[in-house]
Parts: structure tokens; sequence; C-alpha cells
């Protein structure tokens, strides 16, 4: 679908893969005019598919569109793209049973041609698709993490919301330097005080107290993942109490030690829940429980996928239903 100032969203299109043809001078190669998304359509035991929650995209997709003064794709329009792909490939969506999907990758680009920096004006919004496998191959296996402080992804002010480009390509140094020191993955402190956690690498996370889950609130520089927000709702619905919050590093390793803090998981689109088994950082390694998964972060990724996979009702209305 194309964006032209002064007329608006206009031709709509499904067309063949095939690659797009760039002008040199194309605003988005030199100023980053890119945002995306990332959600999954997967098929119930009735065979019938179904994507999670695509108006949570959708409106995400809105709010990095403001940050990065792009113009807004009506939600029902980024609604229609997806579901016109799924079913244009709906041969593509996996057998029910596994974990498997067919993960959409919707995304706008500027595709103005000039070398001033400014809004553009033309845009084109693209859905591409691609079958997913399961994220774990052989059982959900524990991850490493390096608790960045040489680097920062979003400061207050930035662009840490939005899904954009340019927040992954700030991401790929310090990703280089947590596998130097042995991790899998790279956790954000807040750009200030370097303490608060913010994220994950592509995940957002959650420290298991008992019978109580916490996120890292929502400060402006960390993305609201759609899993995140999913999960609020589903741990209540499993009897433990939710809540958004601040934890420090400090919090982190002496709740751990103290035995309070019982699990942390990882959470978002691509692996659902991820355990994290252990910690390093410059001042100190540890262990998060005993470097197995959790007890409560099997329970609550059951019960997720269950609901995504339609083994389970769908009690939320998050299931967007395309026959
Ligand atoms: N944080 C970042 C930086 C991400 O890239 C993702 C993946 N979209 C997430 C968190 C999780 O978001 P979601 O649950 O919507 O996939």
């Amino acid at each position: 679908i194309k964006w032209t100032e002064g007329r608006g969203w206009h031709d709509a299109q499904l067309v063949p893969y095939a690659p797009l043809s760039i002008d040199p001078a194309n605003m988005t190669l030199h100023y980053a005019q890119e945002i995306f998304e990332g959600l999954k359509a997967y098929r119930g035991p009735d065979g019938s598919v179904a994507t999670f929650r695509p108006e949570a995209n959708a409106e995400r997709f809105q709010k990095s569109a403001r940050r990065l003064a792009m113009p807004e794709l009506p939600i029902e329009t980024f609604i229609a793209a997806c579901d016109a792909l799924v079913q244009q490939d709906k041969a593509w969506v996996p057998a029910h049973g596994g974990e498997a999907s067919l993960y959409l990758r919707p995304f706008m680009i500027a595709t103005e041609v000039g070398l001033g920096v400014k809004p553009a004006n033309e845009y084109l919004f693209i859905v591409i698709a691609s079958p997913a496998g399961a994220y774990f191959s052989g059982g959900v296996k524990p991850v490493s993490v390096w608790l960045s402080e040489n680097y920062v992804r979003a400061v207050p002010g930035g662009m840490g919301f939005a899904k954009t480009g340019g927040n992954y390509a700030a991401s790929l140094l310090a990703q280089a330097e947590a596998a130097e020191k042995g991790c899998d993955q790279v956790v954000w402190l807040d750009a200030l005080e370097h303490r608060w956690v913010e994220e994950m690498g592509g995940m957002n996370l959650y420290f298991v107290y008992g019978d109580k889950i916490v996120t890292p609130e929502l400060t402006g520089s960390l993305l609201a993942g759609i899993t995140r927000d999913s999960l609020l709702t589903v741990a209540k619905d499993l009897g433990f109490e939710s809540a958004e919050g601040r934890i420090s590093t400090e919090d982190w390793k002496r709740d751990t030690e103290n035995g309070t803090l019982t699990e942390v998981f990882a959470c978002g689109t691509a692996a659902v829940i991820t355990p994290v088994g252990s910690v390093k950082s410059a001042g100190a390694d540890w262990t998060q429980g005993d470097g197995t998964p959790g007890e409560v972060t099997l329970k609550l990724r059951k019960a997720l996928l269950d609901i995504q996979t339609g083994a389970a009702e769908d009690t939320h209305g998050w299931m967007h239903p395309l026959g």
C-alpha cells in the first residue's frame, strides 16, 4: 500500500514476493525512516487459522509511525493487509500441534528520493510472511544474559518505545559484546543511571517473586511488548499477582541470593517465553535458581501458547480468526 502527501493511502496490491527496486538516494537508506511489526498466525485443532492480537500490533505501529513523523496507517487497513496475506499463504501455516506458525512482518519505509533530512512525502507499507518453526528444538532451554553497561539502547525522549530498525542497529555491538562474554543475550539498563533493568535484546523481562510476577514499567525507552502485556492478564487467570515496577540490578542479584526472586524469564513473539538461567555483568555473575526452567515460567508459557495455538479457550478475545 502506498502513501502520498495530499492523497493518503492508495493502491493496495497483493503481489508475488519479489525484490524492490530502490533509488540510491531513497531517504530510508540514508535517514532510517523505517518501522516494523512482528506477529504470528497459528492453526487451531480444527484446521482454522487465526492471528494473535493484530490490533495491538496495529496500534503499536501507529505509535512508532508518530515518533518517526511517518503517516499513521488505519488499524483496519493494517489488519486487512495481514489478513489478505495470510489468506493467500494459508497453506504455509503449519499444522496444529507444535509451536510452529506463519510469522508476519509488516513494515513501512519512506520511498521519496532526495538527500534533505525531513519527513518524506511518499511511503510504502508492505507485509511479508515466513513459516517459523518452534523456537526451541529439544525442549525449552534457559538463556544466559549479559548486563550491558557500556552501551545503551535508548534514551529518555528517544525512540526506545518505537519498533524501528535504528534501535536494532544500535543493539548489534552490545549483542556482540554479550557473545564475547559467553552470553546468549544482552540485557539493557536505563541510560541515565545504568541501574534499572529495561529489557532483553528482542524480548521483555519478567521477575517471579513466588506467586507474584513483576515486569519493568514502560519508561518510554523500552518496547511495549504484546507478549508482556498479555502475560499481565494470563498470570492473573492462573492465580498469580502481576504488576509493573522498577527492578535494579542490585535488586536482581540480592533477591536471587536471598531466595525471594525465584525465577526470571523473557517474553516476546518469537519464543513466547524463554527462561533466564544465568546472569553476567562487569561486577558480578550469578545463576538464576538452579539454572533450569522454573515452574512458573513453564506454566505461563504453556497457558499463553495454548491460547495462541487454539488448544485453550480464548477467553480474552485475543485471536483474530481467518477461517
Ligand atoms: N523488546 C524488543 C526490543 C523487541 O524487539 C521485541 C519483539 N517485538 C519485544 C520486546 C517483545 O515484543 P512482542 O511481545 O510484541 O513481540
